[in-house]
């Protein structure tokens, strides 16, 4: 028997071989279109837990890809730590406006965390995902990287200055924050997820340096992987990677998304120098590919993630949200000999 979407994208991101290379994307999956089709917008859909998981359904009746996930934005740990947020609108994510700490202060990990903000909407929203598609699909729930949540607590200017001038005043932020991204992702494993995507957008090496990721996002990657790590752990970081790749492959993710922008030739020797198994992801630039590209753009690149060895082709970040169908289910390969239809 043939394995079907959820097996598929299970074994892919263990870095086992599969049939064929499992198609999806890790980072947020919402476009007007599903949106449009499936009659939820956003913002209802980022607060609302039937409506954020009719969306993120979407991935699977109208993507056709291997797995779905909810959230669509990046502010759950955040506004529950205490970040004020924008709500968004029809075209725009929810946002953070205000940070509640200046560096300095002792930061404070409220015992309620999971009451607060839209921590339950989120979980909530999982569970029913799982039960209407996870016999189906695989089900991935999405939290924050440490580092990237303590930008957000102290606002991004000051904590990247801290970074370089009281790196030691960090700490204790840093510890609130893996806290924060432990809990929500305990939860969202108690409501039904197969797999942890964890997004450490700030951790990327457009914004620090090499040294930086190992002294400040590293270890806490590691202690939040390690803390998690009865189920998959999928670690992605924007970017060009190459320079982390051996600190990434430590921390004992499952998998590692990045965009196409990194070598992924030697992101596979790595690997093997290592002498780990780790499922690689991504392959698809999502401007060039997705918001500015087209159908042929989209296949022409998934046909070549599949070449370079990428277990699961997928959006080598979030997807822009004016993203067409067509062009997303062109990364699908579904006509194309190699794949057997
Ligand atoms: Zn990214």
């Amino acid at each position: 028997m043939r394995n079907g979407k959820r097996e598929i994208f299970m074994k892919a991101i263990r870095g086992e071989a599969t049939e064929r290379p499992s198609i999806a994307c890790v980072n947020q999956t919402g476009t007007y279109e599903q949106m449009e089709a499936l009659g939820v917008k956003w913002p209802d859909a980022n607060f609302d837990a039937d409506l954020m998981a009719r969306l993120a359904i979407g991935a699977h009746t109208i993507l056709d890809f291997d797995a779905v996930r909810v959230p669509f934005c990046q502010t759950i740990e955040e506004e529950a730590l205490g970040c004020g947020v924008l709500i968004g609108d029809d075209k725009n994510l929810p946002s953070i406006a205000t940070h509640p700490y200046d560096i300095g202060m002792t930061p404070h990990f409220p015992e309620d965390f999971l009451d607060r903000g839209r921590v339950k909407v989120l979980c909530k929203a999982l569970k029913k995902v799982k039960e209407e598609v996870g016999g189906e699909v695989a089900v991935m729930g999405g939290v924050i990287g440490p580092f990237t949540i303590v930008g957000e607590l102290i606002g991004i200017n000051d904590f990247l200055i801290a970074t370089l001038k009281n790196p030691k005043m960090l700490h204790e932020f840093l510890r609130v924050a893996t806290k924060a991204a432990t809990q929500l992702a305990r939860a969202l494993l108690d409501a039904g997820a197969d797999a942890i995507c964890i997004e450490d957008m700030l951790a990327s090496m457009d914004m620090i340096s090499p040294a930086k990721y190992k002294e400040l996002a590293w270890p806490w990657e590691e202690e939040l992987t390690s803390r998690i790590s009865s189920a998959p752990v999928i670690l992605h970081i924007c970017g060009r990677v190459n320079p982390i790749i051996k600190h990434m492959i430590a921390t004992g993710a499952t998998a590692l998304s990045f965009e196409p922008k990194t070598d992924v030739t030697a992101v596979k020797q790595a690997i093997k120098e290592e002498g780990k198994q780790v499922g690689i992801i991504g392959g698809i630039a999502t401007m060039e590919d997705l918001f500015f590209g087209d159908p042929e753009k989209a296949k022409s690149s998934a046909l070549r993630a599949a070449e370079e060895g990428y277990n699961v082709i997928a959006p080598g970040c979030s997807i822009p949200p004016g993203t067409t169908t067509e062009t997303l289910r062109a990364m699908l390969l579904r006509e194309t000999e190699m794949l057997g239809g």
